[in-house]
């Protein structure tokens, strides 16, 4: 499959250019995890189309909308989001987050109705709409890959064999995501149809190897945010990987899900962070157009093509 399902239909490949694999654009989390962390509510439409207008302005072309139905996804919201900045793609995301936001529903869910649900949202469309989700999700939670979170993976599984959409996990502080690729793996998903998200929350240059070596792809989604690691040791993993062959699994975003992580809120980094200074710091420093323009630009349309 080389078509990619964005939320205004179906685009080639390379039509994807500078592609953030991992953000979200609007979140309505559930009461009880908003009165838990309300920094998570990016319910302001006008907002986020500001914030993805910077995005946009500083060359990014397409972004993967991570909100998982379990994390607050409201699909009419996220289109009024697109719809303000024609120009980006937006791919949205089908199946669920982690067990932790999905609370007692995962137990009381069959996984029979999950992968229908999941299914349904990749091929008709979600909540009613005719928006179609391009991305596959699933999670597990902190060192530990419980029964629940398993669920979730072969839940995405299942999703995958009838739709051939690409899988993006959500790894909790980058844990566990050598074994959510073995399950997926195990059920049929292909390997460089796989990313895992988070991988930089945990800096270890040895299990991303060991992952990137079974074919999978890994996620760097943390720049700016200096409460998960000095921005050098990111950099400095990302050249030890590519200068180990491993440069062609990695995508990178930002994950910025949070009103405090947007200047439109008055916060920062801000949507266009990794295009703009984190852009010009690597070329300061060593890395090469052709090493970034792979990054940013070659992986992701490598990968939601479903390339070798
Ligand atoms: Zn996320």
């Amino acid at each position: 499959m080389s078509e990619i399902m964005t939320m205004r239909g179906p685009i080639a490949a390379d039509q994807l250019g500078v592609t953030d694999y991992h953000e979200h654009l609007y979140v309505e989390p559930a009461g009880w995890l908003h009165k838990l962390d309300p920094d998570f509510a990016l319910n302001s439409v006008t907002k986020s189309g500001e914030e993805l207008r910077r995005f946009s302005q500083a060359g990014g072309r397409t972004i993967c909308e991570l909100t998982a139905v379990d994390f607050g996804r409201n699909i009419n919201n996220i289109k009024a989001v697109a719809d303000l900045v024609p120009e980006v793609n937006v791919i949205v995301t089908a199946g669920y987050n982690r067990p932790y936001y999905m609370g007692h529903w995962i137990s009381s869910v069959s996984e029979a109705d999950m992968i229908r649900d999941t299914v349904r949202d990749l091929t008709v469309g979600i909540d009613g709409t005719d928006v179609k989700a391009g991305i596959i999700k699933c999670g597990t939670e902190y060192n530990n890959f419980n029964e629940k979170g398993q669920k979730l993976v072969r839940v995405a599984a299942a999703a995958y064999r009838e739709t051939g959409r690409p899988v993006i996990t959500h790894t909790t502080a980058g844990t566990m995501g050598y074994q959510q690729s073995e399950l997926l793996l195990e059920k049929g998903v292909d390997a460089h149809r796989i990313t895992l998200s988070h991988m930089d929350r945990n800096l270890d240059f040895h299990e991303h190897l060991r992952v990137t070596k079974l074919g999978v792809y890994i996620g760097f989604d943390s720049f700016g945010k200096a409460k998960y690691g000095p921005e050098t040791d990111r950099l400095n993993l990302l050249r030890k990987l590519i200068d180990a062959g491993a440069g062609n699994r990695i995508l990178i975003g930002n994950d910025l899900g949070r009103p405090s992580y947007w200047n439109a809120y008055g916060g920062g980094p801000g949507l266009d962070f990794l295009w703009t200074e984190i852009k010009s710091r690597m070329l300061e420093n060593g890395f090469t157009e052709t090493e970034w323009n792979m990054l940013a630009i070659d992986n992701p349309r490598r990968f939601f093509a479903g390339e070798v």
